[in-house]
């Protein structure tokens, strides 16, 4: 079973440390907007929520499962957090916000690293240019990211 937090996880602080290397910048936990999402890049229209696999299930993950026991409760719990995540994309889709979402399976090697935060960068990349008509930074410094962690091909 996962731990129990809600603020500064550490798959949050790794999407954070990446955008803030490249040069984004964002407002953390904005109470005033629906579900509060972790990161929002106002900037860009986006707002960025990192989820645990367990606590939001993740339908299509690869590593959270329901424990053996007190299954109905769990899916009861798990149902309902679901639900309270759709409605809240719902909201801030009307509101005109894009919503990403991120979750720590994506997060857990620096494969899954490179693959998932390589498309945030590659979008946000995209929507400065159609802003400002021109790239935020170069297009190598994608792979900045994948050097940058340990391990990158071998796991
Ligand atoms: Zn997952």
């Amino acid at each position: 079973m996962q731990a129990i937090r809600s603020k500064d996880t550490k798959p949050e602080w790794t999407v954070r440390r990446c955008l803030h290397r490249h040069g984004f910048r964002y407002r953390l936990h904005d109470r005033k907007l629906p579900g509060r999402p972790d990161i929002v890049l106002k900037k860009y229209g986006l707002v960025v929520f990192v989820h645990g696999c367990f606590w939001h299930g993740h339908d299509t993950c690869r590593i959270s499962k329901l424990p053996k026991s007190n299954r109905a409760f769990w899916l009861e719990k798990i149902t309902a957090n679901q639900k309270r995540d759709s409605r809240n994309v719902f909201l801030l889709e009307k509101l005109g916000w894009k919503v990403w979402k991120i979750y720590e399976c994506e997060l857990r090697t620096a494969a899954d690293r490179a693959q998932s935060l390589g498309r945030l960068l590659c979008f946000l990349h995209q929507r400065h240019k159609a802003e400002y008509g021109t790239a935020a930074e170069a297009p190598e410094r994608y792979e900045a990211v994948a050097e940058e962690l340990p391990n990158y091909g071998k796991s």
